[in-house]
């Protein structure tokens, strides 16, 4: 996340750029940034916040070139400034890159590029791409790009120009989306349709390992074995609406389809378990002081508080310390008993919310260590908190949390296991095994997606009902919570989530024939003990609906 756009042709490319930024808004930024070929020379422009700030930058700089790229930016490594937005450039100033996505592997490769001499200017993961194509640039761009590439790890979806080859634009796809507009005598590159929609309904989606050689008239595609090869031309039929939501009615739709991708963008680069000070080094915590903590407190709101109530869970039995979690407008009026031994781990998807800024900072007058759990780079909560483990889930738009949350159980899991291995509890080789199944989630997620249909079915037959129960034990308590909170917040039904020991006592006597109960079944510590409340519920006639393994 989040996005780029590319122009080569005959009309003004600042233009071009900025219409196609303007139009991936949706997918939400904290800055953007502006680069075009002028006179054979490279003008560049950047700015935080709206892209209306970037308007007003060109609008007094006159861009009049004919070939640049674009960028929004959503923060993954380095704070929203404009030292850190794209576009950008190599140590000549010559070359220019905008990226989307995130390379594992900057932290070597950037260390290696300032031993030969390369002058960083930000702190991005990708100002590394932009100088290994200058490391291997002896003339011709396409080729230095093709060598550069070669060393990265991770995702991008890359848009280069260069002032010594100003009729060239060069795309390239590897994990991050990125299509081919086709025009005529021009040719634009994109994150996404709707960027390019007043311009050409003709689309070439290029393939994984795809680099694609622009030129007013021409366009060669290399795949990922360096074969010249060809890709069709797709004429969309779309209204820009519905291409803003890529396809989907609702941006929640769409979030919930993302999550897939967002898990393992959470996940990517973070797993080298062998070398545990990549991992802590990154959020900024040092291992002794999770030796030294005796307890946790999470704090949250809302979703993020059911995600806590799970790092409970994870805390306690993968690093074997005692943990606790509390609804962050509660905690304040606490009488705290916490010291200098407690870590607090604040969660948040926006890093902005009050109700869990305030216990934060009571925390910290306790001499609490404070990590925070965040979607947003920079945000209040972040800069209050000593150190940061950043979910990479994109903008979420949708106002029920979707992609967010399984962002912040992937990170719960993540520092959960990391703390027990510090801590000896767990060993290197389980470690792996952990991350193996790890691994799988978005895959596994991904095929129960593809049961969109099943489960509107299953909707449709019960969208009238009044009332709905969710039950779960274990892991799978706060899930019941989760689950019955989406439903109110989304389909104004009442719903009230238990943990299914406590159906006995009290809310068993709200089941009948008209009270549909959500019971998750999956295979697991105590799946004899739910397959009972199964049993329960139907000798009262409730109607179950079991997610099951
Ligand atoms: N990882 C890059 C950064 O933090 C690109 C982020 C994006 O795709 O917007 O600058």
């Amino acid at each position: 996340m989040c996005g780029i756009v590319g122009y080569i042709g005959n009309k003004t490319a600042a233009d071009v750029i900025l219409n196609g930024l303007n139009r991936l808004e949706y997918r939400g930024y904290d800055s953007s940034g502006i680069a075009t070929i002028e006179n054979k020379s490279i003008k560049i422009s950047r700015a935080v916040g709206k892209i209306k700030n970037l308007y007003s930058a060109v609008q007094t700089e006159k861009f009049s070139g004919t070939v640049g790229v674009g960028h929004i930016r959503w923060a993954t490594h380095g704070k929203p400034s404009e030292e850190n937005a794209h576009p950008h450039t190599d140590c000549s100033g010559k070359i220019v890159i905008v990226h989307n996505g995130i390379i594992e592997n900057y932290r070597q490769l950037k260390k290696e590029l300032i031993s030969s001499g390369h002058k960083f200017r930000s702190e991005t993961d990708t100002e590394v791409i932009v100088h290994l194509i200058e490391k291997y640039y002896s003339g011709d761009i396409l080729s230095a790009v093709k060598t550069a590439v070669k060393y990265l790890k991770g995702a991008y979806a890359l848009g280069v120009i260069s002032q010594d080859n100003p009729d060239v634009l060069i795309g390239v796809r590897y994990d991050a989306p990125l299509v081919v507009g086709v025009g005529e005598k021009e040719f634009f590159i994109a994150s996404d349709i709707p960027a390019l929609l007043p311009y050409t309904k003709k689309f070439i989606y290029l393939s994984d390992g795809d680099i694609v050689e622009l030129k007013k008239d021409s366009c060669k595609i290399f795949d990922i074995s360096d074969n010249i090869t060809e890709r069709k031309i797709n004429t969309i039929e779309w209204d820009s609406l519905m291409a803003e939501k890529s396809g989907y009615k609702h941006f929640m739709l769409k979030e919930i389809m993302e999550q897939p991708q967002t898990i393992e963008d959470t996940f990517r680069g973070r797993l080298a378990v062998e070398d545990i000070n990549e991992f802590f080094g990154e959020i900024n915590i040092n291992p002794q002081t999770i030796r030294d903590i005796n307890k946790i407190s999470i704090v949250a709101c809302g979703t993020s508080y059911h995600a806590g109530l799970i790092g409970k869970f994870l805390f306690e039995s993968l690093s074997g310390i005692s943990c606790e979690t509390d609804i962050g407008s509660e905690f304040r009026y606490r009488d705290l008993i916490i010291d200098d031994k407690t870590l607090i781990i604040a969660i948040s998807q926006s890093g902005e919310t009050a109700d869990t800024i305030a216990p934060l900072r009571e925390a910290k007058k306790h001499g609490a260590k404070t990590l925070s759990i965040c979607n947003v780079m920079g945000s209040t909560i972040t800069r209050e908190s000593s150190s940061t483990f950043y979910t990479r889930c994109g903008p979420e738009i949708g106002v029920a949390s979707t992609k967010a949350f399984t962002g912040q159980l992937t990170a719960l899991h993540l520092l959960a296991l990391y703390f027990g291995i510090v801590r000896g509890k767990i060993t290197k080789d389980l470690a792996s095994k952990f991350i193996d199944s790890l691994i799988q989630i978005p895959h596994e997620i991904s095929e129960i997606l593809k049961k969109e249909n099943e489960i509107k079915s299953i909707a449709k037959k019960f969208f009238k009902k009044s009332h709905f129960l969710y039950l779960g034990r274990g892991l799978n308590f706060p899930i019941a919570l989760e689950g019955a909170l989406k439903l109110k917040e989304i389909s104004y039904i009442h719903a009230e989530g238990y943990a299914s020991g406590e159906m006995k006592h009290g809310p068993i006597a709200l089941i009948d024939e008209n009270m549909p109960v959500v019971c998750i079944a999956t295979i697991g510590r105590v799946y004899e003990k739910i397959l009972s409340n199964i049993e329960e519920v139907k000798a009262r006639e409730g109607i179950v609906i079991a997610v099951a393994t």
